[in-house]
């Protein structure tokens, strides 16, 4: 107690030494007092760095523009922030926002392997890590965490979120806003988190990117909504409204979501910012006649800022003055920006200390805390015969495949601020790990990159080699020899990092080119053939599910993605993820997720389509170890649960393996009958825990009653609806230890 005390005391201090003693709002509402309403208006404003002259910026800041993104060099940083503090009126200084998404110069494993962990703690840890090495930086506003639910992997944007489940996506939405701010706004080394894109942006049409949303009350609020809600109740400092209509109202003008829920109903008081363009871009959903309306219609749904689009520069002033837009409603949405600014501690010091920077930039600290998180993200989906780790007797090893020695796709997309030069591949990782060992490495395929995706800058590099048809046939047939040659193969196939992201939506889900011809062809040379798969969403992969013995996902791993996947390969770290996502067997089942619904017997529910099963190639929830465990001796601390009281949920894990690992207890429920259908299991909670070999330990979980309630559609309310509950624990949401209990 008193260790935490003092690391708490400590952090208040200093923040309390970085900020004048004064109250955020009164000093915003002095500052409000003295503004002249152009002033106020150009806080709103946020300017994209890439779009102007450094003349054209300087003359920004001095006008006193509330934000510029895209600006990461912190010379510059430091030469605009003095330019607003010196020139501008009111000294009010700049804020900074970047796309820290997963990383900033050291890059972590992408959000959705983040998630895969199922350990909040290291979702935190890496978030405060990015938000320590950003801040040296000047940039003090991530655009992150990405919360937005995604139940379909040809979304491409599935990569930067924590998968379909809503109690695992609260989680991960709630650390991450820990780890981005720390345990106040203006903790040292902190940085705002903006929680995104609020709301409902991943259940687009198709999974199309863009495309609009159309969604149930009951959807919206009994699954989408909720890690926003988790997000802002963990005290997320500001939000970044979506670009899609949700039921036909853009998000960006919608007032029942960005006022009546996120500020009434959660009671967030921080600030909003529009996604790039959205506010002008109410137009072009045909929510606004002219920039005027669009203007209008964002301020009357409260978003505080806009990025990028102008229009409330351009559109506010005359507003105001013909009455349809108050001061008081300028005062409103401009004063939380100030409070923020306030709290970060920029009024007192808006400069960047560049020895910091140059200290806190890749440094060991960071390149370890990413070497481990990439270790701990990994999910094992198959490991017949314990064919993996690979054994230490292996003279020859054959690494093949277009992603092996690759930097920018081991960094996966949104990596923006990170340098090829950094990064290790799985080539380089595994050359420094098994240096007695023969490692002849072979693209034997190239992946075709698309050029459609906002990634393609970070993309442009390197380009393909294998130019002619007679590169390409060679180039196939020299990594089938070397496979014949080798004691075995690794082949990393997947997706280039370009082709999942932000306008990187797929039609199919099969390996892209020519990869799969590369994966039979080398299972055909007979040679023990291991599968690794670097992409950020599940693929097809049911001809290796009954062909390769041994198939891990390391998602994208980030910089120290090399080192970390050849620690997982030669048994010196254990995989222990879990898959975020239901794993489909084809396309054509998506959208298919385990929280589905029942509406007759349950042993009919995996003969839907006569052309397949209609159940998942893995289950939510789903991750082998090089270890065995079980799961055994469920028992509950009481047969019935008072509405405020919490269940206890108890069982025997058994590390019965020979090595140590790690096993995620999963708990599901179901309520039988109510005022409305409930899905078949819901995650109510789980717990990590690491064994050593032969250890078997009690875990014991918590089902607080208050988790059981809903949204009721019946009843348009919440409701913890007394009766009977199913109750699973296990290793994934396929658990069947099974057990009732009665909610009173
Ligand atoms: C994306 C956001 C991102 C913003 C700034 C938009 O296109 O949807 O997620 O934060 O650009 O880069």
């Amino acid at each position: 107690k008193a260790f935490v005390c003092l690391g708490l005391c400590v952090l208040a201090a200093s923040a309390q030494k970085t900020q004048p003693k004064d109250d955020a709002t009164a000093f915003a509402n002095r500052l409000l007092a003295s503004m002249t309403l152009d002033e106020k208006i150009e806080q709103m404003e946020q300017a994209a760095g890439q779009n102007y002259t450094p003349q054209q910026a300087d003359e920004l800041a001095r006008k006193g523009v509330g934000s510029f993104l895209f600006l990461t060099d912190p010379v510059r940083i430091n030469e605009l922030q003095k330019i607003a503090v010196t020139q501008t009126p009111h000294k009010i200084p700049l804020i900074f926002g970047y796309d820290v998404i997963h990383g900033f110069r050291t890059i972590n494993p992408v959000p959705i392997a983040m998630a895969a962990s199922w350990d909040a703690s290291l979702a935190e840890h890496a978030q405060s890590m990015a938000a320590r090495e950003a801040r040296a930086a000047g940039v003090e506003w991530a655009f992150s965490p990405m919360v937005d639910i995604a139940r379909d992997p040809r979304w491409g944007r599935i990569m930067e979120g924590a998968g379909e489940d809503p109690y695992l996506g609260e989680q991960m939405a709630a650390a991450q806003v820990r780890g981005f701010q720390g345990p106040v706004v203006g903790a040292p080394d902190h940085i705002l988190a903006s929680v995104k894109h609020f709301a409902a942006y991943g259940a687009p049409y198709g999974g199309r990117d863009y495309d609009s949303v159309d969604l149930s009350e009951d959807a919206l609020r009994n699954v989408y909504l909720r890690p926003y809600a988790a997000a802002a109740k963990a005290g997320a400092a500001t939000f970044m409204s979506a670009y899609t209509d949700v039921d036909s109202v853009p998000a960006t003008g919608n007032r029942w979501l960005q006022h009546d829920i996120l500020r009434g109903e959660w009671g967030f008081k921080g600030f909003t910012v529009s996604d790039w363009d959205a506010v002008k871009n109410l137009q072009t959903h045909g929510y606004a006649a002219n920039p005027a309306e669009a203007a209008q219609r964002a301020v009357e749904a409260d978003v505080n800022m806009e990025m990028t689009s102008d229009v409330y520069r351009k559109e506010l002033p005359a507003l105001v003055k013909s009455g349809k837009v108050t001061v008081a409603q300028i005062d409103a949405l401009v004063r939380p920006i100030l409070e923020m600014k306030y709290r970060l501690g920029l009024f007192t010091n808006p400069y960047v200390d560049l020895d910091k920077f140059k200290r806190e930039t890749l440094s060991a600290e960071q390149r370890e805390s990413a070497r481990k998180a990439a270790e701990q993200v990994a999910v094992l989906l198959k490991n017949d015969g314990h064919l993996l780790p690979l054994a230490k007797s292996a003279k020859t090893i054959a690494l093949i495949g277009p992603l092996a020695d690759s930097k920018v796709d081991t960094l996966g997309s949104w990596s923006l601020h990170a340098q090829y030069a950094d990064t290790v591949t799985i080539a380089e990782g595994m050359r420094q790990k098994f240096p007695q060992a023969k490692l002849l490495v072979d693209k034997g395929v190239e992946i075709v990159r698309p050029t459609s995706s906002i990634f393609d800058g970070q993309a442009a590099e390197p380009k393909p080699t294998l130019l002619t048809d007679a590169d390409k046939k060679a180039a196939f047939e020299k990594a089938i020899d070397d496979v014949k040659q080798a004691d075995i193969a690794v082949l990393v196939l997947g997706e280039a990092m370009n082709m999942s992201g932000e306008q990187a939506s797929r039609a199919t889900l099969t390996l892209p080119g020519k990869q799969q011809e590369l994966l039979e062809a080398a299972v055909a040379t007979g040679k023990p053939v291991v599968l690794v798969i670097m992409a950020a969403r599940p693929l097809e992969i049911g001809w290796a599910v009954d062909h390769v013995p041994a198939i891990l996902d390391i998602w994208y791993p980030g910089t120290e993605g090399g080192h970390a996947v050849a620690n997982l390969l030669a048994g010196d770290a254990n995989p222990g993820g879990k898959l975020p996502v239901t794993w489909p067997r084809a396309v054509g089942q998506v959208p298919i997720f385990y929280a589905h619904y029942l509406t007759q017997d349950p042993s009919q529910i995996g003969n839907r389509y006569w052309d397949m099963p209609s159940t998942p190639q893995y289950p939510f929830g789903y991750g082998l170890s090089y270890t065995n465990f079980t799961v055994d001796g469920l028992k509950l601390g009481s047969e019935t649960l008072a509405h405020n009281g919490t269940l206890k949920v108890s069982v025997q894990v058994h590390n019965t393996g020979s090595v140590a690992g790690a096993e995620v207890v999963q708990v599901y429920t179901h309520q039988r009958a109510g005022s409305a259908s409930r899905p078949v299991r819901e995650l109510r909670a789980f717990s990590k825990v690491t064994l050593a070999a032969g250890e078997s330990r009690e875990v014991t979980l918590d089902v607080p009653a208050a988790e059981l309630t809903f949204w009721s559609p019946s009843l348009r309310r919440w409701v913890l609806e007394p009766g009977t509950f199913d109750l699973w624990a296990g290793d994934s949401s396929d658990a069947s230890l099974h057990t009732t209990f009665t909610l009173q």
